[in-house]
């Protein structure tokens, strides 16, 4: 949990060094001020099932057990393995960055989501990806952002059972991976993405 907060906050950092300049004042700032908001999560949620055991609320550490199991099962996928299904037809790719799709681009095709608004897009997404088998999510690391909205996903998906299945994958280093990997980038801006513009 400790981990994911500090990429969080890497996250964090690496937008704001992208928009300006940031100081080291700032940075000091950002360090103090920032709640660690994962760490603390799994300290309640650890003292909650605690008390749950201690009370005999299996039931509740059962299902918590299964939503774990579930956001276990999402799997990675790489950037030269995404590279040659790009253009197929049954592949989605959603994009969860906020700001930064604007001014560093995207995968050619791509579908916006952004993790600030994912959840109350969910329902168009779902409709947006009717007739795919999988979708690749992304942010730009791929640490917190795309795997938290593609667990959401899932877990979408699972409670509307007659959506079919789909495969969630979440494409490993997100975009910053693929792009310092020498990948094609499209900086077209067109919404949505028409997958034509791009360029190695
Ligand atoms: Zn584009």
């Amino acid at each position: 949990m400790f981990a994911e907060d500090c990429s969080m906050f890497a996250e964090i950092l690496r937008s704001l060094v992208r928009i300006r300049q940031v100081g080291l004042f700032e940075i000091i700032i950002l360090i103090c001020c920032f709640p660690f908001p994962h760490a603390i999560k799994a300290q309640f949620a650890a003292k909650e099932k605690n008390k749950k055991t201690m009370s005999g609320e299996d039931e509740t550490a059962a299902s918590e057990a299964a939503a774990e199991e579930m956001a276990r099962s999402i799997t990675y996928i790489t950037g030269s393995q995404l590279l040659p299904l790009i253009r197929r037809p049954n592949i989605a790719i959603i994009d969860v960055r906020d700001d930064e799709r604007s001014y560093d681009g995207h995968i050619a095709g791509s579908l916006h989501y952004a993790s600030d608004t994912f959840m109350d897009k969910l329902p168009n997404l779902v409709e947006a990806t009717k007739g795919k088998d999988t979708l690749v999510f992304h942010c730009a690391l791929s640490q917190v952002r795309g795997p938290k909205c593609a667990r959401r996903f899932a877990e979408y998906v699972a409670d509307a059972k007659d959506l079919g299945v789909k495969d969630i994958v979440v494409l490993e280093r997100g975009f910053n991976g693929w792009e310092s990997s020498g990948r094609p980038v499209c900086r077209c801006n067109n919404i949505p993405c028409k997958g034509g513009e791009s360029k190695p």
